[in-house]
């Protein structure tokens, strides 16, 4: 699944589509539950990874957590990865209070990388050499997407190691100001997924992509209902009321662009959200499906980032209606 993830994401990041959010979140909190994660990797080699949070840091940052989580992992695991067993993986987080930045270091006592192979070492699918492939598995492209990461977040990331005595990757990430009071993000403790709220109709042949996005959409806390084709959506949508319909394309008896068009002259529901969830995602697509009456298109695989922001905009103007 790491692996699939990272190729994934890097073939998102190969064409720009990777979004990355500006969203409150806690510093110390979200570097803690990384450390206790990783704690529990590292205990297979009876490893300790010693968090050291500069306290001059701000409580919160705006940023990607996700993305910041995504990076930290990556570099603890190839920590953990290349650290001899009883030894120590430090994570540390220092306040660059003058460029208003926060710096991430995390250092093993591992293997090191030598001089001639640091230049590169963020390139894609380079690890210090075939044989380290062998050993320690992973797809090589970690850090190449940690660089773009931290790169899309206005950060950077950099390395410095020493043959036999380990190394020291870190990133910086600016800090920014959050406006909000403190402890009415400490309540919400779900963070920003809870603040959606919403009925959704999933419009949905095919069983393992039902299951899919209704574990997205439990995970938000909104309640939904599944419809098989377009037929039973359109009977659906007129008995119980809706703030939202993700519509699938190709389904038996009334595929989803027959459905979006007949909804869209029926009164009562033709002001309906309507997104299509689709496979097809060639140019060309997203203008028929506006064409159709669509709102917008989320192609699948589902993106649970982009499912969350697409839900986010088109459940937040429901008021207006
Ligand atoms: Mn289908």
């Amino acid at each position: 699944l790491k692996i699939i993830n990272d190729i994934l994401d890097f073939s998102k990041l190969d064409t720009k589509k990777l979004l990355i959010e500006k969203i409150p979140y806690d510093i110390s909190k979200t570097f803690k539950h990384l450390q206790e994660l990783f704690q529990l990797n590292a205990q297979e080699k009876s490893l300790e990874i010693l968090l050291d949070i500069d306290k001059n840091l701000p409580a919160y940052t705006l940023g990607d957590k996700i993305r910041v989580e995504q990076v930290v992992s990556n570099l603890l695991s190839n920590a953990i990865k290349f650290s001899p067993n009883n030894s120590n993986v430090s994570l540390k987080l220092i306040h660059l209070k003058s460029e208003n930045k926060m710096k991430c270091e995390v250092s093993d006592f591992g293997i090191g990388i030598s001089q001639s192979k640091l230049q590169d070492i963020f390139n894609p699918f380079t690890q210090e050499d075939s044989s380290t492939t062998r050993k320690f598995g992973g797809t090589g492209l970690g850090l190449s997407i940690s660089k773009e990461l931290c790169e899309l977040m206005d950060g950077e990331i950099g390395v410095n190691s020493t043959l036999g005595e380990g190394s020291t990757f870190y990133f910086t990430l600016p800090l920014y100001q959050v406006d909000c009071q403190l402890d009415e993000l400490q309540n919400n403790t779900s963070g920003k997924i809870a603040n959606i709220r919403g009925n959704i109709l999933v419009v949905e042949d095919n069983k393992t992509n039902q299951l899919l996005v209704t574990m997205l959409l439990d995970e938000y806390h909104l309640s939904y209902t599944i419809a098989n084709d377009g037929l039973e959506a359109l009977e659906i949508l007129t008995n119980e009321k809706f703030d939202l319909v993700l519509m699938d394309e190709n389904m038996p008896n009334m595929n989803g662009i027959e459905a979006t068009k007949i909804i869209r002259k029926t009164d009562l529901i033709k002001d309906i959200p309507i997104i299509a969830v689709t496979a097809n995602a060639l140019s060309g697509d997203k203008e028929r499906f506006i064409k159709a009456g669509m709102d917008a298109y989320i192609a699948k695989p589902i993106d649970s980032q982009e499912l969350h922001n697409m839900l986010c905009k088109y459940l937040s103007n429901k008021k207006r209606t």
